[in-house]
């Protein structure tokens, strides 16, 4: 079994000496979280200085965002190679902000999926509704949905390599949570979406977690580590909230 996984979206936070500063904050106290796979997801222009902060450390480097496409006149955008040579082992695929403020659908998704693994990175991809959907009952359908566009992409041993990170869009940034309830009950069902091979898959949840209330998210059997936003800024609360993960 992969050690649980806690990862920290630095969205578009930060100066290069804030984002050094954080990321050697994390590597001194690396020690107090071992058995927990850290990984952090800096804004695309700093990954080459963290990158640098991170060598011999094992906490791993992602990136927030991938373009779909290989090598080419693709103006603004960076490849998965290039993520890879820069250092990550990971990128963030489908996150709720590049979904409704970035327009990206679910077949561009799961271009973004694909690309990623083929340049060897672990795609986290991420999948949720939003508070329309759930109040209209869709949350499993949207949460199928998503999944199968990229299971048709890509087949489903693909899909079980990923990692899926299930972020409810009205719990993101918010300060709402879902209980630990209804977000093991998302991720049974995402289990069972991804069938036998998807047993071992790690499957995180997202949205608004913080040190008081991720203990409970993750006594869920279902849940093997977070995808942490804003509370991902500060060191001592990102490794406080992995701690609750050993
Ligand atoms: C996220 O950006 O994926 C996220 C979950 O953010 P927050 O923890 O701030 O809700």
């Amino acid at each position: 079994m992969a050690k649980p996984l806690i990862a920290g979206n630095w969205k578009m936070h930060g100066t290069a000496a804030e984002a050094v500063a954080l990321a050697r904050q994390l590597v001194k106290n690396e020690h107090s979280c071992a058995g927990v796979q850290l990984a952090i997801f800096p804004p695309t222009l700093h990954l080459g200085l963290v990158a640098s902060e991170l060598s011999g450390s094992a906490i791993a480097l992602g990136a927030q965002n991938v373009s779909e496409h290989g090598p080419g006149a693709f103006t603004g955008e960076v490849s998965a190679d290039m993520l890879k040579e820069t250092g990550c082992d990971y990128t963030l695929v489908g996150h709720s902000e590049r979904r409704t403020l970035f327009g990206e659908v679910d077949g561009a998704v799961a271009d973004k999926f694909k690309a990623a693994q083929r340049s060897d990175l672990v795609p986290i991809l991420c999948v949720g509704e939003t508070l329309q959907q759930r109040q209209q009952g869709l949350t499993l359908d949207v949460i199928a949905k998503q999944i199968n566009a990229v299971k048709d992409k890509v087949g489903i041993e693909n899909l079980c390599r990923g990692v899926i990170a299930y972020e409810p869009v009205w719990a993101i940034g918010t300060g709402e949570v879902a209980s630990p309830e209804e977000a093991q009950l998302v991720h049974i069902v995402i289990r069972e979406l991804l069938g036998p091979g998807g047993i071992g898959t790690s499957l995180l949840y997202g949205g608004s977690v913080k040190a008081s209330n991720a203990a409970e998210l993750f006594a869920e059997p279902d849940i093997d580590g977070g995808l942490v936003g804003g509370a991902s800024l500060e060191a001592d609360e990102f490794l406080k909230i992995a701690q609750l993960m050993t």
